[in-house]
């Protein structure tokens, strides 16, 4: 919990720090009944085909509704859920969700409508969690070809051959594995050398401040290049506005999301926004 303090001579309790303690104890109580509460919620962000314009993708984000404090982001729970060995189980409903919506999705679209789902590596170093996955999505007849895998954060050294062992299961199996956060610390080129995957999602970092000849541009540029000589498919994060869309569309990417196109949104809306007029 306080792993890092003390080291500046600071007494390890400050007042700020139980309090901050307290609440991160409350939170994880409720945490861990989150499930059983009925509080969490899966939100669709689409993804767009730069060549086609067809949104045929969206990714699956997670959002906790909290009676008292409101909507609680997954960057401020998951690490929290990681923390305490609840990812398993908040990992896996997300999983079933995101299919069981892709499923109603894909009777719906002529074409394979695509699920992206974020994943734990903790998830992956648990075995039996593939194997829910694969058994899950055969029982509710999803095909794999329409699930999409984002990984991303340290993969541990010590860890990376369950990794690596993992993923190529369920690639062989025909689910699709995306890079997420890629040229951020954690998600770099060793893994396009040691993982076996299909996509790199451009961290929304570059994205988000980038214009015509900025460095950012050019990291861009750089990084759909290489991703293509490398028989990848390039997804662009993080895209607001329409200068940002089209620099993204010249350089060749092949995907792109962001606020520009929609928000993430729940399933009513998403549906009335984009299925409607199919
Ligand atoms: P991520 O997978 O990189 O997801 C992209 C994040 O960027 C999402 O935040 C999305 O709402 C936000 N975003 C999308 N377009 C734009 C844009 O144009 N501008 C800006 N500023 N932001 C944009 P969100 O939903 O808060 O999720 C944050 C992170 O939490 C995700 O990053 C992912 O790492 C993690 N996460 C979300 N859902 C799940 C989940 O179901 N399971 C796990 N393990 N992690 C999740
Ligand atoms: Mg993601
Ligand atoms: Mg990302
Ligand atoms: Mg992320």
């Amino acid at each position: 919990l306080s792993k890092s303090l003390g080291r500046n001579g600071y007494s390890y309790f400050t007042p700020y720090m139980q309090i901050a303690a307290q609440q991160k104890q409350a939170l994880l109580r409720e945490l861990r009944n989150v499930i059983v509460n009925d509080q969490l919620e899966v939100v669709y962000q689409p993804i767009v085909n730069f060549k086609t314009n067809k949104i045929l993708k969206a990714e699956a984000l997670v959002r906790w509704n909290h009676p008292e404090r409101g909507v609680i982001s997954p960057l401020d729970f998951i690490p929290l859920a990681e923390e305490y060995g609840l990812i398993l189980e908040i990992g896996d409903w997300i999983f079933k969700q995101a299919a069981k919506q892709a499923l109603i999705w894909q009777a719906k679209f002529g074409e394979v409508f695509k699920i992206s789902i974020n994943i734990s590596p903790l998830q992956l170093l648990a075995p039996q969690s593939s194997e829910m996955w694969l058994d899950y999505l055969q029982q509710i007849g999803l095909p794999c070809e329409n699930v999409v895998l984002e990984i991303t954060e340290g993969l541990m050294m010590e860890t990376e051959q369950k990794i690596i062992a993992q993923l190529s299961f369920l690639r062989d199996a025909g689910i699709e594995i995306s890079l997420d956060d890629f040229g951020t610390g954690y998600s770099s080129l060793s893994y396009i050398k040691d993982f076996d995957i299909d996509y790199i999602k451009i961290d929304q970092s570059f994205v988000l401040h980038m214009s015509a000849h900025s460095q950012e541009s050019l990291l861009c540029e750089a990084m759909i290049d290489m991703a293509h000589k490398l028989g990848l498919v390039v997804v662009a994060e993080g895209i607001e506005t329409v200068e940002n869309k089209q620099l993204l569309f010249e350089m060749g990417c092949d995907y792109g999301q962001g606020f520009y196109f929609s928000k993430p949104l729940p399933v009513q809306l998403f549906e009335q926004r984009f299925l409607t007029v199919l």
